[in-house]
């Protein structure tokens, strides 16, 4: 039995940002240990915003987070807001950049965080143990008791950050779960989030790899659940992008419960159907001989102007229909794409169960939960390292101050 301060599960954001608060409070030297299954720490960090780490951004409101309670996410962003985290970051050396609202390294490469991270932990001479997966965790006359699959630690703190079941690949495989539900917390239903949209019919093939700006819309059936505005990424599954990503976990919400799900684009959103109808068909007048495919080509990828007119079988040339489905197109939602091409988990420990203020659990005391693991996720945009990084942070300032 190795004895230690606090043992942190998970070498994620979540746990690498507790691990330097507890390190920067505490007031004496204390025996704290990170175990990391993989085989080196924040693996997933390394891999966020393309490779260049989207850590939060400009605008950050009640709409920023999903979840049971989406408030417990923005009352902590509001305490552990975008002026904190940036100094934060500049005092363990990643000074930042911002690209259209989006923030990042100046450097635009997240080993610039992963890497400050690491060294700042070395620093407060916090152990990262690699290779080490966390099996199990109680709780016995105060204490608790950790066991991996290498060693078992006893510990008065145990931070659980590990991260949901997004992703597996980079390192979260959902066994955080497990452990919080041992401890005695509940664990909402699970649905992948920030992913893309599988279609009926593989309507899109064809074009897979066309970008195309669209609005989008969501339906359960008639009824209007979301919709978003950017750039879809066409594939041969269906449909990616942000915009995409955005509305996700509804869809997969919507399509676990086997609603009727299906979704809206407009291709030409600048323009209303007479204005856009009234450009194309000036088009087709002043060129008589101009294939549709081409007219089209005036407003959308050649290749999605193919795609499209490939799906009206009756009236191909028709450019009153063809200009309804420009500002229309309706297709089904077969699923989403599934948690290991999803970037993030929507649902977990349930958010009641833990103090808002603190991160430290309300079911048992001296456990904390940050990040990913609890029922908040949030929108494409840099929400969810924010998130991370302040429930972390939050937790560690707890602890630290307890030592
Ligand atoms: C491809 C991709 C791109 C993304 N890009 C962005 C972005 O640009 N901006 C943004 O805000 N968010 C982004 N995200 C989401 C973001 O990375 C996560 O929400 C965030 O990392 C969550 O932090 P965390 O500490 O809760 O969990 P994680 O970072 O997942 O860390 C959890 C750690 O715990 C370890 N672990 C899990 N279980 C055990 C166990 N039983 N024993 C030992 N170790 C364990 C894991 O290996 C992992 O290292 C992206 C996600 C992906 C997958």
């Amino acid at each position: 039995m190795t004895y230690a301060d606090i043992v942190i599960v998970g070498a994620g954001a979540s746990g690498m940002a507790a691990a330097c608060h507890i390190g920067a409070a505490a007031k004496t030297k204390k025996k704290i240990y990170i175990l990391e299954h993989k085989n080196a720490p924040a693996k997933k960090l390394l891999a966020t915003g393309n490779g260049r780490c989207n850590f939060t951004n400009e605008i950050t409101d009640e709409e920023s987070f999903r979840g049971n309670a989406p408030e417990f996410a923005y009352d902590l962003i509001k305490q552990y807001d975008k002026k904190w985290l940036l100094g934060w970051l500049k005092d363990i050396g990643v000074v930042h950049t911002q690209i259209n609202g989006y923030y990042y390294p100046r450097s635009l490469q997240a080993s610039a965080v992963a890497n400050s991270l690491i060294s700042k932990t070395d620093g407060y001479g916090i152990r990262i143990r690699l290779n080490e997966h966390v099996k199990d965790i109680k709780k016995e006359n105060g204490q608790f008791i950790i066991t991996s699959d290498k060693e078992s630690y006893t510990a008065k703190y145990v931070v659980l950050a590990a991260g949901g079941k997004a992703y597996p690949a980079l390192g979260s495989d959902g066994s955080g779960y497990m452990l919080a539900g041992k401890l005695g917390h509940t664990v909402s239903s699970l649905y992948p989030s920030l992913t893309g949209l599988i279609m009926e019919g593989m309507a899109f093939k064809s074009c897979s790899g066309v970008r195309a700006k669209a609005g989008i819309k969501l339906y359960d059936s008639d009824t209007l659940i979301k919709e978003n505005y950017g750039e879809v990424q066409f594939t041969d599954y269906g449909i990616s992008g942000i915009p995409v990503f955005q509305i996700s976990r509804y869809a997969a919400q919507l399509a676990e419960n086997k609603k009727r799900v299906r979704i809206s684009l407009d291709l030409a959103a600048e323009y209303s159907f007479d204005e856009l109808y009234a450009v194309l068909k000036e088009i087709s007048e002043k060129n008589p001989k101009k294939p549709i495919c081409d007219i089209l080509n005036a407003v959308i990828p050649y290749k999605l102007a193919k795609t499209i007119c490939g799906m009206r079988k009756k009236d191909p040339g028709d450019l009153f229909l063809i200009c309804g489905m420009l500002k229309d197109l309706t297709l089904n939602v077969r699923s989403v794409m599934p948690f290991d091409k999803a970037q993030v988990t929507a649902g977990g420990v349930y958010t009641g169960e833990v103090n808002k203020h603190t991160m430290e659990s309300l079911i048992c005391g001296g456990l904390y939960l940050t990040g990913e693991l609890l029922d908040i996720d949030g929108n494409c945009g840099g929400y969810n390292l924010h998130f991370a990084f302040a429930s972390g942070a939050c937790a560690g300032m707890d602890i630290g101050g307890k030592l």
